[in-house]
């Protein structure tokens, strides 16, 4: 049986689907937004609808953006010679956070993981080509993960682009390995920038 009263229950059972909330996350949050007023929850409610609303993938990049370019690829003050390839768009965010890029951005969408069945048909494997091919992008900088997952993407992008001419570089590490991009502070995932080497 629930304690709770089934509007309530319904809610704590939706909160613990989000990563990072457990049971008691889950309650306090759920008490919070029951203390307050009505506005507030309504306020919550409508930014969860309009961002799965607005929000799609950029059509050129695949980062998160609410036109059909996302605010790095619509910016001509950009780089538009670099490209940093990263698995998330959440990546892309700690990349910014460094202050150390000025190019583009190319979202994989995921990293290669052969026993989950993820391979480069199942990331923006085939975009990222398209992108490379009027020769305009001299240098593709690999920011994938730490971790196997990673660096195996790493390594299967270098073989097939450097064919094509582009100068491949991958973020060194200086990153704890194993390790999230995003958890990593700007100094840390700076320097790797800085330190990067081509592949
Ligand atoms: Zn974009």
């Amino acid at each position: 049986m629930s304690y709770y009263a089934e509007p309530i229950a319904r809610l704590l059972e939706e909160l613990e689907r989000l990563p990072g909330i457990g049971p008691k996350s889950a309650q306090r949050v759920a008490f919070h937004i029951l203390k307050g007023d009505d506005e507030t929850a309504q306020r919550l409610s409508d930014a969860i609808v309009e961002v799965k609303r607005q929000i799609h993938f950029c059509s050129r990049c695949f980062n998160f953006s609410a036109e059909d370019l996302c605010e790095y690829c619509a910016d001509s003050t950009r780089d538009s010679s670099a490209i940093c390839v990263v698995e998330e768009p959440r990546d892309v965010v700690a990349i910014e956070r460094t202050g150390e890029f000025r190019g583009l951005y190319h979202v994989l969408q995921g990293a290669m993981s052969p026993i989950d069945g993820i391979g480069p048909d199942q990331l923006r494997v085939r975009e990222l080509v398209l992108r490379l091919e009027d020769g305009s992008v001299s240098e593709l900088v690999i920011a994938t993960n730490p971790n196997v997952e990673g660096e195996t993407t790493a390594l299967y992008l270098a073989r097939l682009i450097k064919p094509l001419g582009v100068k491949v570089t991958r973020i060194a590490s200086g990153l704890p390995v194993g390790g999230d991009l995003e958890y990593a502070d700007e100094v840390t995932l700076g320097r790797a920038l800085e330190a990067r080497r081509e592949m």
